[in-house]
């Protein structure tokens, strides 16, 4: 068993390179979704907090946009070297917060530093361009700029990559930016301030501001100093901070729900599929927005791919994150639990059958009070079933049948949503096809994990507006200027 480290930071708002003191005070707790243990009690920041953090980020804004760019990507790149250097101490807290094993936790480690060295890499290569006049003796210059000061709202799932993301790519464009994380999962948010002050950041370039969603996300989306929101969160949480920012016409980088298929075409290694869509869903027990929502398997592999789930499904551990050879944690919470239980029971009600239900968790009575729910592996799910209609954050297979592989491409687009989706399958050429027949930002071929620092990752559709990572991450923090003038 691995235990909490001891903490190295405060739990209290980060302002100005500083922990900050807000007096009258309240407090909110974060605990270990495995076992209840009480791991802080977290100072909220207010909106009078956040009001002073955005004071702080708009004094620091122009010595940091005038920091040269290579500079500005020295500290991002050493601040992904201080996380790998820490990262046991990284992993252990981030387990013990969100739940996740201890192996996944450590992997997000790693893919959080991904994103400090890709945007530090690419800071310096932000550039303009010169641009043909029609009329004679004149001539355009384009140039970027940075938008100015960016509200960062991240999620409880993967608290530390999806804060990485944003926070790399808005300081590498030149903005300052306060990043308000998740209330269940504020700590690991906490703990990357020491790391970017030592990797030399300068005071008030990023502040930290833990508390709630309607009160600091509403101050960040109303105050007109925020040029740029970027989101991590629900669909109905973007719609909403989209309605209050709309007054102010602020830039808008959203990455929302998701309801993502994955198709198991009819020639596919059925093994390797089945290897490969449990690792999707034991990641973060299924909390993720790309996760395999939708499993369509063809009637005549049906029978076969599920005996295979269901002996993987089987054999894995439930249990603490923190425990060893754990390969699923705990909900964030009981409710998450009682809504995913609520729309397997619905689906069973509607004529789907549970064919395996991992309850592994139950034999370790230090997990009675924990948010546990069980791996459950469902056939018979019908296209109109809740289970299928919405975003299931649990560690829930849905095994959908079809007849033919157009028909499963049409029933896959069949959702509001628009995030990722996977396919499975020996013929290239036909993968190749299915996969860009679907409305998704992005599609794993044989492959469950394809996001990457390299690439843009978004959703079309109600899962989302802009990319995070690749070229085209920084971008949402950019302004462009033209100027038009004559030659010299
Ligand atoms: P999840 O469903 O993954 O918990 P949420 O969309 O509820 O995601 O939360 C994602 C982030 O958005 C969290 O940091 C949360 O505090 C914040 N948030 C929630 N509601 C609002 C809101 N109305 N305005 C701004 N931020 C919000």
């Amino acid at each position: 068993m691995k235990t909490v480290p001891d903490f190295w930071f405060e739990p209290r708002p980060w302002l100005d390179g500083q922990w900050f003191h807000p007096s009258p005070s309240e407090t909110f707790t974060v605990s270990n979704p495995a076992t209840c243990a009480h791991l802080a009690d977290v100072i909220r920041a207010d909106a009078a907090t956040v009001q002073r953090a955005i004071e702080g980020v708009v004094k620091a804004q122009k010595s940091w946009r005038e920091t040269p760019a290579a500079t500005r990507g020295e500290i991002l790149k050493r601040t992904a070297v201080l996380l790998i250097e820490r990262k046991d101490a990284f992993a252990r807290l981030l387990s013990a917060e969100q739940g996740k094993p201890y192996a996944q936790a450590a992997g997000e480690v790693d893919y959080a530093a991904s994103f400090f060295q890709w945007f530090g890499e690419e800071a310096r290569r932000v550039s303009g361009r010169l641009a043909p006049h029609p009329a004679p003796g004149r001539e355009f210059f384009v140039e970027t700029k940075p938008a100015g000061v960016a509200g960062l709202i991240t999620p409880w799932n993967f608290p530390l990559a999806q804060g990485a993301k944003k926070v790399a790519a808005s300081l590498a464009a030149g903005c300052t930016a306060i990043w308000k994380p998740a209330e269940l999962t504020p700590l690991i948010a906490l703990a990357t301030a020491p790391l970017l002050a030592e990797a030399g950041l300068p005071p008030g370039v990023l502040q930290i501001v833990p508390g709630s969603g309607s009160v600091v996300g509403g101050v960040l989306a109303e105050h007109p100093a925020v040029r740029v929101l970027s989101l991590t969160g629900s669909t109905a949480t973007g719609s909403a901070l989209m309605s209050r920012a709309a007054g102010g016409i602020k830039r808008l980088s959203f990455e929302l729900g998701g309801n993502a298929p994955f198709i198991v075409l009819p020639d596919a290694d059925l093994d390797f599929a089945a290897d490969e869509l449990v690792h999707v869903k034991l990641l973060c027990s299924g909390q993720v927005c790309v996760t395999a929502n939708r499993v369509f398997i063809h009637a005549d592999v049906e029978a076969a791919f599920t005996e295979k789930v269901a002996s993987r499904l089987a054999a894995a551990q439930v249990g603490n994150g923190l425990a060893d050879g754990v390969d699923a944690g705990p909900l964030i919470h009981r409710k998450a639990c009682e809504e995913v239980g609520a729309l397997v029971t619905r689906a069973q009600t509607d004529g789907a059958r549970i064919v395996c239900e991992n309850r592994s968790f139950e034999r370790d009575p230090s997990l009675r009070e924990g948010s546990f729910a069980p791996l459950t592996l469902v056939t018979g799910v019908r296209d109109e079933m809740p289970l299928a209609r919405d975003e299931v954050f649990g560690p829930v297979i849905s095994l959908l049948s079809y007849a033919t592989v157009a028909d499963a491409v049409r029933r896959a687009n069949e959702t509001p949503y628009g995030l990722a989706a996977y396919v499975y399958g020996r013929d290239l050429s036909l993968c190749r096809a299915v996969a860009s027949g679907l409305e998704v930002g992005i599609v794993g071929v044989n492959e469950w994990r394809p996001l990457k620092a390299e690439i843009p990752f978004g959703g079309v559709k109600m899962s989302g507006l802009g990319s995070e990572g690749g070229v085209e991450g920084i971008r949402e923090f950019l302004d462009t200027q033209v100027i038009s003038m004559p030659k010299p």
